[in-house]
């Protein structure tokens, strides 16, 4: 039987208007309306197109989004000034850097410098400890994502075993941290580039993770038939979008698989939505 598809964008979208109606609620209560600000620095192609999606998906929800725009050559100082101003705004609940920066500014020095309280990626190492020790001020978005579209689908995941591709601070670690929670319960392991035999290691997996940049990485006879594959992958193949997974060879195998586009994608964003409007509460 071909894997049960789940549907990130259907997901999203209840999200969405979860945060909308507790949005409109915060306003009618106490006129806040949440705020999320978003830095583009340069010029980058995909990185507009993120940016414009987060921005018509914080106005369709009623939240306030503005963006500021700075040239590719801006110097650190002046973007550390910006965010700086951006943490002194009352006004503002969120602030966002939209990922990757030129290569010549220090992002961690600049993702640092965002005020831990209005980090509503997650990124902040205060907020990655919080949640590592289980008492999350903000999720990461993709990685909360990810954990919303297997409870959504009812995947039973105490004592299973989960494994996840990558290590990066953004998508992989964070997802294996969510992953062993107690409560959560996965045993779970973390594969990257030296991970050695990765397909027994991946064959061993009830609920498969992919976070690894590389188009159809995971083939269908890394999977254990019946295994749940969600595919975090977003990769640019000749204009198209593609996971990290061999979507219609794997879906042949698995039990049930995010589809690229309208899986993990659209989470990302709802999630975000829901991390500002968790902000805007705290006022
Ligand atoms: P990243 O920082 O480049 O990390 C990739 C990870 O994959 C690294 O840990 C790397 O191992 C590992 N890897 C690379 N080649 C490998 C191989 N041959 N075998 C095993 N592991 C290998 O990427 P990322 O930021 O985590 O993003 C991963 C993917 O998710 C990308 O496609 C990205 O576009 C996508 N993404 C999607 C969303 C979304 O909203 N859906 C959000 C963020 C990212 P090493 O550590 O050993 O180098």
């Amino acid at each position: 039987m071909p894997a049960q598809i789940i549907d990130g964008k259907a997901i999203a979208e209840s999200v969405r208007n979860q945060v909308a109606a507790e949005t409109q609620q915060l306003i009618r209560d106490t006129g806040i309306v949440p705020h999320l600000a978003a830095v583009l620095v340069g010029n980058d192609p995909a990185s507009e197109v993120y940016v414009r999606n987060k921005e018509r998906a914080c106005l369709k929800a009623g939240l306030r989004s503005t963006l500021h725009r700075l040239d590719a050559a801006t110097t650190q100082a002046d973007l550390l000034e910006l965010i700086a101003a951006l943490n002194h705004d009352r006004s503002v609940h969120g602030i966002l850097v939209q990922l990757p920066l030129p290569k010549h500014l220090d992002a961690t020095q600049i993702l640092d410098a965002v005020l831990p309280t209005k980090d509503v990626d997650a990124f902040h190492p205060e907020n990655t400890g919080l949640m590592f020790q289980g008492r999350p001020r903000f999720l990461p978005c993709t990685p909360a994502g990810a954990m919303k579209m297997l409870e959504v689908s009812n995947v039973s995941i105490a004592g299973r075993h989960a494994v996840v591709i990558g290590r990066s601070d953004i998508v992989g670690k964070p997802m294996a941290a969510l992953l062993v929670q107690k409560g959560v319960d996965a045993t779970v392991t973390i594969c990257h580039s030296r991970t050695a035999d990765i397909g027994a290691v991946c064959r061993t997996a009830d609920i498969l993770i992919a976070a690894v940049g590389i188009p159809e990485f995971v083939k269908s006879d890394m999977i254990k038939p019946g295994a749940v594959v969600i595919d975090v992958g977003i990769n640019r193949v000749n204009e198209r979008l593609v996971g990290d997974v061999d979507f219609t060879a794997v879906s042949a195998v698995a039990s049930a698989i995010t589809p690229v586009p309208g899986g993990v994608g659209p989470m990302t964003i709802a999630m975000l939505l829901q991390n500002t409007l968790k902000s805007a509460r705290r006022c």
